[in-house]
């Protein structure tokens, strides 16, 4: 199940080229609260990766503009494809050519809070309790779905307000 989950991140890379994790099985038992990553991308397109794990992988999306602490910035996430959990630790440079050519730098990382995130993010709308050095607090995930109704893998993550 979570071996399938990572086929399309294993598909689109040559581990004989770059040097990112191919993923090990996940571990049944984890008692700690689930981990979150923003990796800072510079790829042809300087991105974000915001990262967050959901049974065993890393559940990801592309964030051309990083997450905001301002609750008026909506700011775009393209999902991507899951990656290992291992990814968290992965910092370096793909090589050019390859898949996500360009240097990948931690930008934060932490632990996160979530209720029924499996269920929220395949009804497209999550709401996740950040807590690193830099992402702090809560942050909704919303599905932008196309007009046509179809699942899109655009979705907006923005930050909400403080009580
Ligand atoms: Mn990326």
């Amino acid at each position: 199940m979570t071996g399938d989950s990572l086929k399309i991140y294993r598909a689109k890379r040559d581990f004989r080229q770059t040097s990112e994790p191919e993923g090990r099985p996940a571990k049944k038992t984890k008692k700690s609260l689930p981990i979150f990553v923003i990796q800072k991308h510079d790829a042809s397109r300087l991105h974000y990766d915001f990262r967050l794990e959901v049974k065993g992988v890393l559940k990801s999306w592309a964030v051309p503009k990083g997450l905001s602490s301002d609750p008026r910035d909506r700011r775009l996430a393209v999902q991507t494809e899951d990656h290992p959990l291992e990814y968290a630790d992965f910092e370096g440079t793909i090589p050019k050519g390859e898949y996500g050519g360009g240097k990948v730098t931690l930008w934060d990382r932490g632990v996160y809070a979530a209720q029924g995130v499996e269920e929220a993010l395949e009804k497209g709308h999550v709401v996740v309790w950040l807590k690193g050095k830099k992402a702090k607090g809560a942050y909704a995930l919303i599905r932008i779905r196309s007009f046509r109704g179809k699942r899109d893998k655009s979705w907006l993550v923005v930050k909400m307000r403080d009580r």
